[in-house]
């Protein structure tokens, strides 16, 4: 059952950060709300004031430049992503972690940002902005500071962020553009499901990238690799990187098997 609590939608920025600043731990940031409604409703979380990012005047949009690469905004829906062009065309692999996130209607209202900061091991959208070297552009009242994404999860469903703080923008850098990259999500079902493991991988300019979800307390960056790695390279480097554990939807040694089946897989796929 849902706690009493008030709602506010400000149309400007700066409403915004004084509302959060106001509030702290009391405010609760409602993006598309497809993880904070399921969590207030089960009673986990229980704001006493919940702030809507969507009505703010400029938080909405992907925008694309060679100067400041790919910025998607606070409100940008993964369905927003997975429309636009310069994403398909020069991030095939941001639109194909997005692509395997959740059913077509959910990723019409879920966020790309509300994904991050929800930090679930299992988030879909992690593994492409590790492999892609993106930032997070964090605001409060006081200022704004960036920081990569390796460094953004510091636990499950933990981040970073402070109470008072807004992730208002995340950039992808422009010299990531034209990558090559590809996921692989291992599922209980054919249809839409939360992620046993996933593993992205990217390539570029004789560097190699790959990240893991489902296998550790956070998204996890296997750093330090190239093109010419051998696969036995890449799999012990992803080995070392992860610490699955055994939950109720598979056991660590099959968590450990598939990463490696799909590290291998995603090898061949971008020969
Ligand atoms: C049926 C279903 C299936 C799902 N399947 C998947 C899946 O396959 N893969 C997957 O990765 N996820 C999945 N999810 C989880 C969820 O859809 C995603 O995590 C989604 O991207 C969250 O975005 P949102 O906009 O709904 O966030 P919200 O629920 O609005 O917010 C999530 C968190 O972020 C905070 N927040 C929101 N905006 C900001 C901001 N600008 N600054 C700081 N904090 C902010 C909120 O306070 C909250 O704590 C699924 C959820 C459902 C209900």
């Amino acid at each position: 059952m849902l706690s009493g609590f008030n709602y506010a939608a400000p149309r400007t920025r700066g409403e915004l950060l004084d509302l959060l600043a106001a509030e702290g731990q009391g405010a609760k940031l409602l993006a598309g709300g497809t993880d904070l409604l399921v969590n207030m409703r089960s009673g986990a979380v229980k704001p006493r004031l919940v702030i809507d990012v969507k009505r703010v005047e400029g938080f909405s949009g992907i925008e694309w430049s060679a100067k400041d690469g790919l910025v998607m905004k606070a409100s940008t829906t993964i369905n927003d992503l997975l429309r636009d062009r310069e994403v398909r065309e020069r991030f095939p692999l941001l639109a194909a972690c997005a692509h395997d996130l959740a059913s077509y209607q959910v990723r019409n209202r879920a966020t790309v940002v509300g994904n991050v900061v929800n930090a679930s091991p299992c988030s879909d959208m992690a593994p492409a902005l590790l492999c892609l070297g993106a930032r997070a552009r964090i605001s409060s009242k006081t200022g704004t500071r960036e920081v990569p994404f390796k460094e953004f999860f510091t636990g499950v469903k933990r981040t970073v962020l402070k109470a008072d703080e807004l992730l208002e923008l995340i950039i992808v850098p422009a010299e990531e553009g034209g990558a090559r990259g590809s996921y692989r999500k291992l599922k209980r079902i054919n249809g839409h499901d939360l992620g046993i493991v996933g593993v992205a991988m990217m390539k570029k300019g004789g560097l190699m990238r790959i990240a893991v979800s489902s296998a550790a307390p956070t998204p996890v960056l296997v750093d330090g690799l190239n093109e010419t790695s051998t696969p036995e390279a890449a799999v012990a480097a992803v080995r070392k990187a992860i610490s699955p554990i055994s939950d109720l939807r598979c056991s660590k040694e099959y968590r450990e098997h598939m990463v490696e089946v799909f590290v291998r897989r995603l090898l061949e796929e971008l020969k």
